[in-house]
Protein backbone atom coordinates (compact mmCIF):
# COMPACT_ATOMS: atom_id res chain seq x y z
CA UNK A 1 0.00 0.00 0.00
CA UNK A 2 1.61 3.20 -1.04
CA UNK A 3 -0.32 5.93 1.89
CA UNK A 4 0.05 9.92 1.08
CA UNK A 5 -0.58 10.79 4.63
CA UNK A 6 -0.77 14.58 6.53
CA UNK A 7 -2.71 15.78 9.45
CA UNK A 8 -5.25 18.69 9.78
CA UNK A 9 -4.27 20.52 13.04
CA UNK A 10 -7.23 22.71 12.56
CA UNK A 11 -9.73 19.48 12.52
CA UNK A 12 -7.99 16.93 14.51
CA UNK A 13 -8.07 15.07 12.45
CA UNK A 14 -5.39 12.49 9.38
CA UNK A 15 -6.13 11.97 5.80
CA UNK A 16 -4.61 9.23 3.88
CA UNK A 17 -5.00 8.73 0.80
CA UNK A 18 -4.15 5.11 -0.55
CA UNK A 19 -2.42 5.44 -4.01
CA UNK A 20 -2.65 2.67 -5.00
CA UNK A 21 -6.12 2.28 -5.41
CA UNK A 22 -6.76 6.39 -6.46
CA UNK A 23 -8.00 6.56 -9.86
CA UNK A 24 -7.55 9.67 -10.59
CA UNK A 25 -11.23 10.61 -11.30
CA UNK A 26 -10.81 14.08 -9.51
CA UNK A 27 -14.17 13.74 -7.77
CA UNK A 28 -12.11 14.94 -4.94
CA UNK A 29 -10.84 18.09 -5.94
CA UNK A 30 -14.43 19.02 -7.13
CA UNK A 31 -15.39 18.24 -3.60
CA UNK A 32 -12.34 19.80 -2.10
CA UNK A 33 -10.62 21.65 -4.87
CA UNK A 34 -8.11 23.85 -1.85
CA UNK A 35 -7.78 20.44 -0.36
CA UNK A 36 -7.18 17.79 -3.08
CA UNK A 37 -5.09 18.50 -6.15
CA UNK A 38 -3.80 15.86 -8.62
CA UNK A 39 -0.36 15.39 -9.26
CA UNK A 40 2.21 14.81 -12.34
CA UNK A 41 0.84 11.15 -12.26
CA UNK A 42 -2.79 11.55 -12.05
CA UNK A 43 -3.01 10.53 -8.19
CA UNK A 44 -4.81 13.13 -5.58
CA UNK A 45 -2.11 14.75 -3.32
CA UNK A 46 -3.52 17.05 -0.07
CA UNK A 47 -2.60 20.45 0.02
CA UNK A 48 -4.90 22.57 2.60
CA UNK A 49 -6.05 20.45 5.11
CA UNK A 50 -6.28 24.05 7.15
CA UNK A 51 -8.76 26.48 5.68
CA UNK A 52 -11.80 24.43 4.49
CA UNK A 53 -14.26 22.78 6.33
CA UNK A 54 -13.53 19.68 8.04
CA UNK A 55 -17.47 18.72 5.79
CA UNK A 56 -15.76 19.29 2.42
CA UNK A 57 -13.02 16.60 3.72
CA UNK A 58 -15.49 14.37 4.97
CA UNK A 59 -17.65 15.09 1.27
CA UNK A 60 -14.24 14.40 -0.52
CA UNK A 61 -13.64 11.39 1.11
CA UNK A 62 -17.15 10.16 0.81
CA UNK A 63 -17.15 10.78 -2.75
CA UNK A 64 -14.52 8.75 -4.19
CA UNK A 65 -15.60 6.06 -5.71
CA UNK A 66 -12.70 3.67 -5.09
CA UNK A 67 -12.81 4.93 -1.41
CA UNK A 68 -9.26 5.67 -1.54
CA UNK A 69 -9.74 8.90 0.94
CA UNK A 70 -9.63 7.52 4.94
CA UNK A 71 -10.20 10.44 7.42
CA UNK A 72 -9.05 9.19 10.91
CA UNK A 73 -9.62 10.79 14.48
CA UNK A 74 -6.92 11.59 16.87
CA UNK A 75 -8.19 8.31 18.92
CA UNK A 76 -8.06 6.56 15.64
CA UNK A 77 -11.71 6.14 14.94
CA UNK A 78 -11.64 5.88 10.85
CA UNK A 79 -14.53 8.96 10.87
CA UNK A 80 -15.14 8.44 6.69
CA UNK A 81 -16.25 7.00 4.46
CA UNK A 82 -18.51 5.71 6.35
CA UNK A 83 -18.83 2.29 6.56
S1 LIG B 1 -11.73 10.87 -5.86
FE1 LIG B 1 -10.52 9.10 -5.18
S2 LIG B 1 -9.83 8.13 -7.07
FE2 LIG B 1 -10.50 10.19 -7.56
S3 LIG B 1 -8.65 11.45 -7.52
FE3 LIG B 1 -9.66 11.58 -5.53
S4 LIG B 1 -8.67 9.98 -4.29
FE4 LIG B 1 -8.24 9.54 -6.42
Amino acid sequence: MTLHEKVSAAHAVTLQIDHELCSGFADCVEAAPDAFELNEDNLAVLVDLEEPPLEALVGAAESCPVSAILIFGEDGTQLAPEA
